[in-house]
C-alpha cells in the first residue's frame, strides 16, 4: 500500500503532492471529512513518505508524485507498526498514561492522552527519520481544554513535526485550532465504486447495493459492514426484519421487538470485537446499536422519498413493499419527526444510555404515531 494505490482521493492527495514539491508542506494540518473516506489511509501514507528515506517521484502529466520507497529501514519500520517517529494518538490509549489505569474506555479524547502522547514527545527531537509525524484520530472528540491545551504546538511546532488532526465535524474544533492548521477536505465516494469494490470483496450485488447506499459515500462504512456480513453477523437479514417490523409496529410488540434488539445488536458486536480488536468493547457495542437506528433512519428516509420525489432511488430498494406500507403510515411530516428522533436517540447511544430503553423509547414513539392500518 502506498499514496498511489489510495481509492478516489485524488484532489486531496493532489493537494499534497504540490506542496510537498514546492517544500511547503504545513505543519498542522486539518484532515476534514465523513467517516470512512481515507482520512486515516492518506494520513498514514504521508506519513510513511515524510519518514522515508529515499522517496520516489514519478513523472505524471499533473507534475510529480512523491510516494515512500517501501523499501528503507523506516518504510520497513513503519510498516511493521514500529516506527519510532510515527505516533498515532486516539482515545483509547488512555489506559496507558500515567493516571489511566484501571479507567473505563472514554468517549472523548481525554486530555491525559494529548498531553502525553504529543504535546510531551513533540519536542523530543526524532530518532529515526528527519521528521516526526503525529496523526491524532476523532479530533472532534476533543475538548475545549484539550484543544487549548494544543494550541501553543499547534502554532509554534517543532519544525521536524507534522501534526494532522483528523476530524469528521469541523464546527466541533475551536476556530483557533482550526486557524493554526491547514484543512483538507475529503469528499465522498460514488456509490458505484463502492458497490464495485464491495462485491471484488465478494458480497452479493443485492447486499452490496444496499451497504453502498447506507453508507452514504462511505467507503470505510461499507467495507466495515460487509466484512461483518462476510464474518456471519447476518447484518442484512436483521436489516430486512427490522424494515419490516417498524412499518407494522405496534404498542402492544414494543417491549419485545426492544429486546430483540438488543440481542442483535450484542450479537453483530461480538462478531465485530473479533475483527477489530483495537476498538474497546464499549465502543464496538455502540457502533452496533447505531448501525441499527441508521437502518430505521434510511427506512423512514426511503418512505419520506417516495412520498415527496419517488423518482429518487430508495436505500431499501429491495425491500419496496415494506417501504410503501411506511409511507403510507408515515406522511412526509411525521416520518421526518421520527427521523429526528432517531438522531436524538444517537446522542443518547454517545452518552452511554442503556441501549434497551433507547430502542424502547425511539419503538414506544414509531408505534405511536403516524395512521394505522387496522
Ligand atoms: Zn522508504
Amino acid at each position: 500500500m502506498s499514496l498511489k494505490d489510495v481509492f478516489c482521493q485524488d484532489k486531496a492527495i493532489s493537494l499534497l503532492q504540490r506542496a510537498y514539491a514546492a517544500q511547503r508542506m504545513s505543519h498542522a494540518y486539518i484532515f476534514a471529512g465523513p467517516e470512512g473516506v481515507g482520512k486515516f489511509k492518506v494520513a498514514g501514507e504521508l506519513a510513511r513518505l515524510l519518514l522515508c528515506e529515499s522517496p520516489e517521484l514519478e513523472k505524471t502529466c499533473g507534475g510529480d508524485f512523491a510516494d515512500s520507497c517501501g523499501r528503507c529501514n523506516s518504510c520497513r519500520l513503519f510498516d511493521a507498526g514500529s516506527h519510532p517517529d510515527f505516533n498515532h494518538v486516539y482515545k483509547e490509549l488512555r489506559k496507558f498514561t500515567r493516571d489511566g489505569k484501571g479507567k473505563p474506555p472514554p468517549v472523548d479524547l481525554p486530555i491525559d492522552v494529548v498531553r502525553e502522547f504529543l504535546i510531551e514527545k513533540a519536542p523530543m527531537r526524532p530518532t529515526l527519520s528527519k521528521r516526526k509525524v503525529f496523526v491524532v484520530s476523532e479530533a472532534e472528540r476533543l475538548n475545549a481544554s484539550s484543544q487549548n491545551c494544543l494550541l501553543k504546538v499547534l502554532e509554534e511546532p517543532p519544525e521536524y513535526c507534522c501534526i494532522i488532526l483528523l476530524c469528521t465535524r469541523l464546527d466541533r474544533l475551536l476556530a483557533t485550532t482550526r486557524s493554526r492548521c491547514q484543512t483538507i477536505r475529503f469528499s465522498t465516494i460514488d456509490d458505484d465504486r463502492i458497490i464495485a469494490h464491495l462485491k471484488e470483496m465478494d458480497l452479493d450485488g443485492t447486499k452490496a447495493g444496499y451497504f453502498a447506499l447506507l453508507a452514504q459515500g462511505s467507503l470505510g462504512r461499507a467495507c466495515e459492514w460487509a466484512r461483518l456480513e462476510l464474518a456471519g453477523a447476518e447484518l442484512y437479514r436483521t436489516k430486512k426484519e427490522l424494515i419490516g417490523s417498524i412499518a407494522d409496529c405496534r404498542l402492544g410488540g414494543v417491549t419485545e421487538l426492544a429486546e430483540k434488539l438488543v440481542g442483535e445488536s450484542a450479537r453483530i458486536a461480538s462478531v465485530w470485537t473479533d475483527l477489530d480488536e483495537s476498538t474497546s468493547r464499549s465502543d464496538i457495542v455502540r457502533r452496533s446499536q447505531r448501525t441499527l437506528i441508521e437502518m430505521v433512519i434510511s427506512g423512514f428516509h426511503d418512505a419520506m422519498t417516495l412520498n415527496i420525489t419517488p423518482e429518487k432511488g430508495a436505500v431499501n430498494f429491495e425491500q419496496a413493499g415494506e417501504i410503501k406500507k411506511l409511507a403510507r403510515r408515515f406522511d412526509p411530516e411525521s416520518a421526518a419527526e421520527r427521523i429526528a428522533d432517531c438522531y436524538r436517540m444517537q446522542g443518547w447511544i454517545e452518552v452511554g444510555v442503556n441501549g434497551k430503553l433507547i430502542f424502547e423509547q425511539l419503538l414506544l414513539n414509531i408505534a405511536d404515531s403516524g395512521k394505522l392500518q387496522v
